[in-house]
């Protein structure tokens, strides 16, 4: 992967284009995003009535992390245009939440 070009004015992720040297990495289609895009609220809701009362309120922590996950590599939270110097094709790279102990990227 070469060095960033440049910002599109917007997400166009019809330009993605899947090589030899390049695949989407898609996190949303995995079991461990859906658990957790399907059960955040859930559980935040579930801890406040049930654990909170015991434990204290979770910290703020917790639920940024899992918001900064649900957005890691995704091309609607923001993205950069690349080109690979082999293959000279260009390529929509989004960006990583780097969560501490949560990125999987
Ligand atoms: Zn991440």
């Amino acid at each position: 992967m070469g060095p960033l070009l440049s910002l599109p004015r917007s997400p166009l992720p019809s330009l993605v284009r899947e090589g030899p040297n390049y695949r989407p990495r898609r996190p949303e289609r995995t079991a461990f995003y859906k658990l957790f895009e399907g059960r955040l609220l859930e559980y935040l809701r579930a801890h406040e009535e049930r654990f909170e009362p015991r434990d204290g309120p979770l910290r703020p922590v917790v639920k940024e992390s899992v918001e900064a996950f649900l957005e890691c590599g995704r091309l609607t939270s923001g993205l950069a245009r690349v080109r690979c110097p082999e293959c000279r094709g260009e390529h929509l790279l989004a960006f990583s939440c780097r969560t501490r102990n949560f990125c999987p990227s």
